[in-house]
C-alpha cells in the first residue's frame, strides 16, 4: 500500500514538477533580472529598437550618406533585428555563454517578426552550423535554437543537418575581414536536397558577413536558387571583444579535454 502511494506521488510529482517549478520560480528576465515569467520581458524587448530608417535594401543598415554596402553578393539580402546594444546584447550573451536556452523563444519571435515584415517567401530556415569544438563545449547550437523558435511562428521547416561544417575554423574574433573570409572559405557543405529552392540562413550575430557568405556559397554550389540571411544583430569588431575571453576559454577547455 505504502509503495503504491509512493508510486502515485512520484508520478504526480513528475507530471507537475515542471509547471510547479515555473509557478514557484518564474523565469527571470536576462536583462532587467525581474521575475516576470519571461526570459526576456516585453518592456526589455521594446527597448531593442530597430536601426533608424531609411535602411539599405540589401544589408538593412541605415542609409547614411557614406553607406557602402558590403553585403557579399552571394546573399540576395540580409535582415537584422536591432543594434548590438542594451537588452538584446545582454540576451545574446545569456543565450551563448550562460546556458539560458529559454531566451531563444523571445529572440526567435523577434526574428520571425522581422522576417515576416519583409514579405519575402522562402522554403525553409537553415541555422548556421557551429564548430564542433564550440558545440561540444556549449552543448547546443544557439542558431539552431533560434531557427526552431522562428520556424514555429513562421510555420516553415527548419533543416539542421542539411548544411554542415566540414572543417574546423579558428574563432573569427580578432581577425581582419580578409582573414575572416580565408578562415571560413570552403568550411561548409550543403546537401543536394536543398537544390531548386530559396533558403533563409539564421544566426545570432553578423560582423563582416564572412561566415554567412561561406554558407551561401555552399548552398548555391548545391543548387539553391536564392539565399537570404537574418541575424539578431550586427556587431562592429570592437563590440565583440567582450566575447573574446569566452571564445578563448571555450577553446582552452576543449583542447584540455582532448589531451
Ligand atoms: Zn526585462
Ligand atoms: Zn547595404
Amino acid at each position: 500500500m505504502r509503495s503504491q502511494w509512493r508510486d502515485w506521488f512520484s508520478h504526480v510529482w513528475r507530471a507537475t514538477s515542471h509547471v510547479g517549478r515555473s509557478l514557484l520560480f518564474p523565469p527571470r528576465c536576462v536583462s532587467c533580472e525581474r521575475s516576470t515569467g519571461w526570459a526576456l520581458c516585453p518592456p526589455c524587448i521594446e527597448q531593442s529598437a530597430a536601426f533608424p530608417l531609411p535602411r539599405c535594401s540589401r544589408c538593412d543598415l541605415p542609409l547614411e550618406a557614406e553607406h557602402v554596402c558590403t553585403l557579399p553578393p552571394v546573399l540576395r539580402a540580409a535582415r537584422v533585428v536591432a543594434p548590438h546594444a542594451g537588452p538584446l546584447r545582454r540576451a545574446i550573451h545569456a543565450l551563448k555563454y550562460e546556458g539560458r536556452t529559454d531566451v531563444a523563444r523571445p529572440l526567435g519571435i523577434m526574428l520571425a517578426a522581422r522576417w515576416r515584415h519583409t514579405g519575402v517567401p522562402v522554403d525553409g530556415l537553415l541555422p548556421v552550423p557551429l564548430g564542433a569544438a564550440r558545440h561540444t563545449q556549449r552543448g547546443y547550437n544557439q542558431a539552431a535554437l533560434l531557427a526552431e523558435e522562428m520556424a514555429h511562428v513562421l510555420e516553415l521547416p527548419v533543416l539542421c543537418d542539411a548544411l554542415r561544417r566540414v572543417r574546423e575554423t579558428r574563432p573569427q574574433v580578432g581577425l581582419s575581414r580578409k582573414e575572416r573570409l580565408e578562415n571560413v572559405r570552403g568550411a561548409f557543405r550543403a546537401s543536394s536536397a536543398l537544390a531548386g529552392r530559396s533558403w533563409l540562413l539564421v544566426d545570432d550575430v553578423c560582423t563582416t558577413g564572412a561566415t554567412l557568405s561561406a554558407c551561401a556559397q555552399a548552398l548555391l554550389a548545391a543548387g539553391a536558387t536564392r539565399v537570404y540571411a537574418i541575424t539578431l544583430t550586427r556587431s562592429a569588431e570592437e563590440t565583440l571583444h567582450a566575447s573574446l575571453a569566452h571564445e578563448l576559454r571555450a577553446c582552452h577547455v576543449y583542447s584540455r579535454a582532448r589531451t
